[in-house]
């Protein structure tokens, strides 16, 4: 029996036949059908990026070591970590209720400094003519 990744969501799928190269886990089979999703409390990331199984070498945490995605229990341990770009976070910053008021300020400030900009344009141009 292989386990093989899920080719939507990364989970590992046990039990699967040996002639199978793609496989579709339960849940992504369940989302297929219309199933409600799953809760996102149990999804578990599994840390390696997108695309690994194509690699050469990859590397995971835990020392496993893959060729092109197949798993080569010999070596592992004995290679670094394939170092994976974290996803970029996004900074959030928390305003603080100030922050929030003279945010808000300003806008509108620039929103009266548009309108007199708008008026005055229109009325330049009554006077011109
Ligand atoms: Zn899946």
């Amino acid at each position: 029996m292989n386990s093989l990744e899920c080719k939507k969501c990364g989970r590992w799928v046990d039990n699967v036949g040996e002639n199978t190269k793609t496989v579709t886990c339960s849940y992504c089979t369940m989302m297929l059908v219309g199933m409600p999703e799953e809760p996102k409390s149990t999804y578990k990331p599994t840390g390696r990026p997108a695309g690994w199984h194509w690699m050469a070498e990859f590397v995971d945490k835990d020392g496993n070591v893959f060729h092109k995605g197949k798993e080569q229990p010999k070596l592992k341990g004995t290679l670094k970590p394939t170092k994976v770009k974290p996803p970029k976070k996004r900074k959030t910053k928390r305003r603080t209720r100030d922050q929030i008021l003279v945010a808000k300020y300003k806008e509108k400030q620039k929103l009266k400094r548009e309108l007199k900009k708008q008026q005055d344009f229109l009325n330049h141009k009554t006077e011109d003519k």
